[in-house]
């Protein structure tokens, strides 16, 4: 049997001799923000800690993905630590990127502190010649699904087939030998606590939607225009009329917004643009609700006599929580923190594409509250940076030594007490087909 208790402490110790540089590198991505499949500088600093540990490791998977992989002493089992790449955009935070606007109001710069925490706290421990499986440590690109128009031009060019990072990562074969994944986002409940792992989430759908009507004077002959405006806005509010339909249980969530209303208020608006989500808990809850959301807008359309273009994108799967992997996490959690500051996550109705590496393989998300404010709002800011930037990564580590020694015993029981939802193969097809381009001829109904 090792001695799994000197084994945590090693890996602890390591992770603490690079305490100031740790919190550094948390600090510099914080003030460095850089948006989804753009995040170039932030991937380096993962590449240069990487090399400088000597971690084998490629780079620009998915355009700016990088994964190290450390082998154990034998290859029982492989689990993949996650580090998210990319910032959001709220040009109103202090710490925006004055040129887009990008800035870390989600946390993800202390996700890449802690996987680089992990990484020198690893390889400088010797722990690996104790384990019997391999860890990969991975810098995800784009979790946050935004710029559409953007991406949708980078699938275009053959360059990305999906626009979220995890899917692209899967698409790439980065989890091909990967059997179980964890990470930490950054929480900031306001109850305290220091430590969680996230509940099931919603997954969702995304839309785009025109509207293409006829323009006219406003004034003078409306009657020759059709309006796309109000054939949107009848579509939203068909959207609303639909909402007591949702059942409690689906947690269904639509949110659309107007990203185009018009051009000229003296002309009837012809091209009329917005966009939404289909959130919900199950897929077949999301696609429940779709069906419902693209027959309101066709109702506008039809009203008007205008014309729908309908995109429908996958966007990310629900999260399933791996129990038995949660278990191993917690105890090691409590530990490190004390139960006290642990608390129990319910259901999170937000998305993320963890969700979609959980359909394949036994994943937990765990939860750590170093930061304060509103999650993507301009008061976001890191309030403590020992949760934020270092105890993740000893709370990770201590996990990863738990599962891998002794033959990876705990491991391999995770895995045997995990039933996928999906495999690769099946997860691709299933993203395929959910895509889907529609023309609607309101006036030819
Ligand atoms: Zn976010
Ligand atoms: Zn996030």
């Amino acid at each position: 049997m090792a001695d799994v208790a000197s084994l945590k402490a090693r890996v602890a110790n390591a992770i603490d001799a690079h305490r100031d540089e740790i919190l550094a590198i948390g600090e510099d991505i914080r003030v460095h923000p850089e948006l989804g499949f753009k995040e170039f500088r932030t991937a380096e600093i993962v590449d240069t800690h990487f090399s400088k540990l000597n971690i084998p490791h490629e780079t620009g998977i998915a355009i700016t993905g990088v994964k190290g992989v450390l082998n154990g002493a034998a290859s029982n089992a492989t689990i993949a630590y996650l580090g998210e790449l990319d910032s959001v955009l709220v040009r109103n935070h202090p710490d925006a990127d004055p040129e887009t606007g990008a800035a870390h109001a989600c946390g993800h710069n202390a996700q890449i502190a802690n996987l680089i925490a992990l990484a020198y706290g690893l390889v400088e421990s010797g722990v690996m010649a104790e384990l019997d499986g391999n860890i990969a440590l991975m810098a995800v690109p784009a979790e946050e699904y935004v710029e559409v128009e953007y991406r949708l031009g980078l699938r275009k060019a053959g360059i990305l087939e999906f626009l979220g990072g995890k899917p692209e990562m899967i698409r790439a074969g980065a989890f091909d030998d990967v059997d179980m994944t964890f990470m930490t986002h950054q929480s900031c409940r306001k109850e305290g606590g220091i430590l969680s792992v996230g509940g099931p989430s919603n997954g969702c759908i995304v839309k785009q939607i025109q509207y293409e009507g006829v323009a006219a004077h406003a004034g003078g002959s409306p009657h020759s225009g059709v309006n796309a405006l109000a054939a949107a806005m009848l579509a939203l509010q068909a959207i609303d009329a639909n909402r007591p339909t949702f059942q409690d249980d689906d947690h269904i969530r639509v949110h659309p917004i107007i990203t185009k209303g018009g051009e000229l208020v003296n002309v009837i608006p012809d091209d009329v643009r917005i966009e939404t989500y289909v959130r919900g808990a199950s897929v077949d809850a999301i696609q429940k609700a779709a069906v419902k959301v693209d027959r309101c807008l066709k109702a506008g359309a039809l009203a008007m006599g205008a014309t729908l273009h309908l995109t429908t994108l996958p966007g990310y799967l629900p999260r399933i929580v791996s129990d038995g992997f949660l278990d191993v996490y917690r105890r090691n959690a409590w530990e490190l923190v004390g139960e006290s500051n642990w608390w129990d996550s319910g259901f999170g109705a937000g998305s993320t594409d963890m969700g979609d590496v959980s359909h394949i393989m036994p994943a937990i998300e765990a939860q750590a509250r170093g930061c304060s404010g509103t999650g993507h709002g301009a008061d976001y800011a890191v309030c403590d940076p020992e949760a934020a930037y270092i105890t993740p990564a000893k709370a990770a580590a201590m996990t990863l030594i738990d599962l891998l020694v002794d033959g990876a015993a705990s491991a391999k029981s995770v895995i045997s007490g995990y039933k996928p939802a999906m495999d690769k193969e099946s997860y691709l097809e299933f993203m395929r087909g959910l895509a889907q381009d529609i023309e609607w001829r309101g006036e030819n109904a």
